[in-house]
């Protein structure tokens, strides 16, 4: 896992996550990222700040549906707007250090799941715990690492942990880079002819995936 991380690093670069300079906007940007690309969650933090939304007292206030308009390109914005609402009802929370006590707080709370409580924790907090999303998923089946895309959330963090040092930045620096290779190259449909990883990956296909089109 260190050689991916090692190779990744070189060819993309540091990423600099999270990349919101605000707590508030790295916690909600956490809230919104799961299932919807960086550049859409931009979008909606955007939309909430030029609303005049930029703290929890201010999300607390505002109108459901309005929150939702506001939030709408980050998909799931239903669910998203209760989570945020559930956030900001609970920002106790954000004054505690990152711990397994804390996850399991997060978790308890409405339309917060595990991705989401991993990336508070891991960005927010500082807490060092891998986020097993589904870009990861995808790279380490097609790289080879794992048998299954359908391994479980729990099973692969736990594979993921057990495979590196237990170092925050590592920790923050290969999520930001997992999610810059999927969003570039480890797409549904692959586009493995610039990807740093296809010298040694199992599953590189050299179609072009643009051609037909
Ligand atoms: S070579 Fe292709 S399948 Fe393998 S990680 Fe890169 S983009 Fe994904």
């Amino acid at each position: 896992m260190l050689e991916i991380y090692d190779i990744l690093l070189k060819s993309l670069g540091p990423q600099g996550w999270w990349p919101h300079p605000t707590r508030f906007g790295k916690i909600v940007g956490a809230i919104l990222a799961p299932a919807v690309k960086w550049s859409n969650v931009k979008k909606a933090v955007t939309n909430l700040e030029k609303a005049g939304l930029d703290n929890f007292e201010s999300i607390k206030e505002a109108e459901l549906n309005y929150l939702e308009e506001l939030i709408r390109p980050s998909i799931y914005f239903r669910k998203k707007a209760l989570a945020l609402k559930a956030m900001a009802k609970r920002d106790d929370l954000l004054q505690q250090k990152g711990s397994n006590a804390l996850r399991n707080e997060l978790l308890a709370l409405p339309n917060i799941g595990k991705e989401t409580a991993d990336s508070l924790l891991l960005y927010v907090f500082e807490y060092p715990t891998m986020i097993a999303d589904s870009y990861t998923k995808r790279i380490l089946y097609r790289y080879g690492f794992i048998q299954t895309e359908k391994i479980s959330y729990d099973d692969l963090q736990m594979f993921l942990e057990a495979s590196l040092p237990r170092d925050l930045g590592i920790y923050q620096e290969l999520h930001a880079l997992f999610v810059r290779l999927g969003e570039l190259h480890c797409r549904k449909i692959p586009h493995c002819k610039e990807c740093p990883l296809s010298s040694r990956c199992k599953k590189i296909d050299l179609k072009d995936p643009t051609e037909g089109v």
